[in-house]
């Protein structure tokens, strides 16, 4: 595993090119204009002011769409880690494969979305595309984000992704749907389907987490641990802030959960914090799980909304989240 000093979950963008119904993001959003905040070269001198070397995951919207999204990941890449989500319909994904140092990429989370790839008639380019990241020595995997249509379904999903020699990973689904919410809501026969498919994934993936010596950050791998609820990180000690922080499209840097900035990247204001101090707000789980210590407080299950998730769904719905944490 090449050394980092530091993990960023990299809001790169608002915007992209679908509209998956469970998407935190309402229609409006995804659909905002293309913006970039500074050019490739720009962000690649910023993050290497900071004088550490950085695992970059670059997620959104989609990241592919991003302009100069290419030479942006090729310069990154020179001194830093980089992960990626993506949906991988973007043309660029095939100049990204041949351009960007696979050494370099930890992992590509390739999310299927199979009700809005189908409205768009769009699984032979995820499959081509798959193909060539494969073969260009990069490391993928493929979730899906595990709705209740998407559990009575997933067999067909797992048919149509051999053809990239892919499995699909389930997902836990986090949202409303059909005025339930997820994951609290799932009947016993859908936890039992999620155990199956999980435990299938598991299998076929075998060996893919031993080739950086570390799992990847995005850990769907494990999400039927979580199907009876999330376990509760506040007040956990937790190295956010300094092994961790949260950046926003325009360079903003956050401990997490859009709280507790610490100055802005492009500006070369950044801060970081030195040691591990107490969680007091929540944000995507897998990293909570990552960089907090879970003996440091009580355990315990998100079983209702806390005021701290209440707060943290006010904030989501202020960047234009639409759906419940
Ligand atoms: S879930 Fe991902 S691919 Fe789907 S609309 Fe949202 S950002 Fe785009
Ligand atoms: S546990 Fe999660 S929400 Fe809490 S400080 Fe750590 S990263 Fe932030």
């Amino acid at each position: 595993m090449p050394h980092y000093d530091i993990e960023a979950d990299w809001h790169l963008l608002d915007t992209c090119n679908y509209r998956c119904d469970y998407c935190f993001f309402g229609a409006d959003v995804l659909g905002s204009k293309l913006k970039s905040y500074a050019t490739a070269e720009a962000w690649s001198s910023a993050f290497d002011r900071t004088g550490k070397t950085w695992l970059l995951h670059l997620t959104g919207g989609e990241p592919s769409i991003y302009p100069n999204f290419v030479e942006l990941c090729s310069a990154l890449a020179k001194r830093h880690l980089l992960s990626i989500n993506t949906n991988l319909t973007n043309a660029s994904i095939v100049r990204f494969a041949r351009d960007v140092n696979p050494a370099r990429v930890s992992f590509i989370n390739a999310g299927f979305h199979p009700e809005e790839r189908d409205r768009r008639g769009e699984t032979t380019r995820f499959i081509e595309h798959a193909d060539l990241l494969r073969k260009h020595g990069f490391r993928i995997f493929c979730s899906v984000v595990a709705t209740p249509l998407a559990l009575t379904t997933f067999d067909e999903a797992v048919e149509r992704l051999s053809r990239a020699r892919l499995y699909p990973v389930p997902k836990l689904f986090r949202g409303n749907f059909a005025g339930k919410s997820y994951p609290l809501a799932y009947t016993e026969r859908e936890r039992t389907m999620f155990r199956s498919y999980a435990q299938r994934a598991r299998d076929f993936y075998h060996g893919e987490g031993d080739v950086w010596g570390e799992p990847p950050s995005i850990d769907v791998f494990n999400d039927d641990r979580y199907l009876t609820g999330l376990p509760t990180y506040g007040g956990r000690l937790c190295s956010a802030g300094e092994r961790f922080v949260q950046i926003h499209p325009n360079g903003d840097v956050f401990r997490c959960g859009g709280t507790g900035l610490q100055g802005n990247l492009l500006q070369g204001t950044t801060v970081f914090q030195s040691g591990a101090s107490v969680c007091q707000t929540e944000h995507c789980y897998y990293f909570c799980e990552k960089y907090s210590q879970a003996e440091t407080a009580p355990t315990g299950f998100q079983t209702k909304r806390s005021s701290v998730t209440n707060l943290f769904a006010r904030r989501m719905s202020d960047w234009g989240f639409k759906r419940s944490p």
